[in-house]
């Protein structure tokens, strides 16, 4: 092959394509210090990664450059105006105190009028409820020393995204939990993907969220998809982004098919739109 050739041919490789270049211009996740939202926390330029607490809970901290990171969730219930502690550990045992001042945010509402037996759980269902939520929660609690290898994520199946994370929900006059997650709009069957590589540490068939898997990526970083129609996974089986773990379905308590996708960071539900590129 001629010099001219070579290089030819070469060429459309080193022209990279505007979302690499995207890519590299935004940090991932969008920090934000609002409920729902990541704030970074910069821990200086030590050997070891700090360990990093709010709370009762550890906080995921990488290195980017010569510093750490902290990337701390920050639930959707914590009040505009407050402040969260952060404590940081170095390896040597000292202590240091970081404050993150939250901001606020507004999210919409939505007022629906329903016939109260659609709200109103039977004792058998709440028993199941309230049982579900307890292993939930505990397993949204999983924290792993290996970090993730990027925070950056795919958007687990094609579709148009909602923008209803935090969304508050009245059903007749009466508060819900806001919407924790993303939901995406595809056809019942449509393959679902890991976001990040990772390992499945949950699949369950649960009372509202239908057929889930719950994904760990590492250091308190994990993903939920849920209503899927079947589950291609299984617990402690190791995943990479981008490998099909179940399909779009409409299982548990939904009108219509629709992936709901989470992202967990320090066991709070923060907005996965801040881990996703642009569509
Ligand atoms: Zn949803």
């Amino acid at each position: 092959m001629s010099r001219r050739r070579f290089l030819l041919s070469l060429a459309p490789a080193l022209v990279a394509p505007a979302w690499v270049a995207r890519a590299f211009a935004t940090a991932i996740p969008r920090a934000s210090a609002v409920p729902g939202g990541v704030a970074r926390v910069g821990l200086g330029a030590s050997e070891q990664p700090p360990r990093v607490r709010l709370g009762s809970d550890r906080v995921l901290v990488m290195r980017e450059g010569d510093e750490w990171i902290a990337f701390v969730g920050i639930g959707l219930t914590a009040k505009p105006g407050s402040k969260l502690q952060v404590e940081a550990e170095q390896a040597g045992g000292s202590l240091e105190r970081f404050e993150i001042s939250v901001a606020p945010k507004a999210y919409a509402s939505q007022h629906l009028k329903v016939p109260p037996d659609q709200v109103d759980l039977s004792t058998e269902h709440l028993a199941r409820y309230e049982r579900e939520r307890a292993h939930l929660s505990e397993v949204l609690r999983t924290f792993t020393d290996s970090p993730p290898a990027t925070l950056s994520m795919l958007q687990p199946a094609p579709g148009q995204r909602s923008s209803s994370f935090g969304l508050r929900r009245y059903f007749n006059g009466r508060a819900r939990s806001p919407h924790n997650g993303m939901d995406i709009a595809a056809p019942a069957g449509t393959p679902v993907i890991a976001a990040n590589a990772g390992r499945v540490i949950d699949t369950g068939d649960y009372f509202f969220p239908g057929r889930t898997v719950v994904l760990d990526h590492g250091q308190g970083f994990l993903s939920l998809y849920a209503h899927l129609e079947a589950i291609d996974a299984t617990v402690a089986q190791a995943v990479s982004a981008g490998s099909v773990i179940g399909k779009v379905g409409a299982t548990g308590r939904i009108t219509g098919p629709h992936l709901h996708f989470s992202v967990y960071l320090n066991a709070v539900a923060v907005d996965p739109a801040l881990f996703l590129r642009d569509q």
